[in-house]
């Protein structure tokens, strides 16, 4: 797997998590995260981490409490995962 092709993924993966990819950049990124566990890893903790964040019974949190929210336990848990 190379590099570069991870760092593309990493910029396409919100969306990607989201749903709102182009199904072209959905196909992309599937075959690559088949061959790719280290980005496996990293979709599966956006993913439980908008789960969080969405999940949060007070919707109280500014969009920029949640972005620190959202970031900060990506970091965590990507740390962890190393
Ligand atoms: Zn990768």
């Amino acid at each position: 797997v190379k590099e570069c092709s991870c760092h593309e993924l990493l910029g396409a993966m919100g969306v990607y998590i989201d749903g709102e990819a182009a199904s072209d950049v959905c196909a992309q990124i599937e075959a690559h995260l088949e061959a790719c566990p280290d980005c496996r890893l990293e979709v599966e903790t956006l993913r439980k981490t908008i789960r969080i964040v969405r999940g949060a019974p007070k919707p109280s949190l500014s969009n920029e409490a949640r972005e620190r929210l959202f970031r900060a336990l990506h970091l965590d848990d990507f740390i962890q995962g190393l």
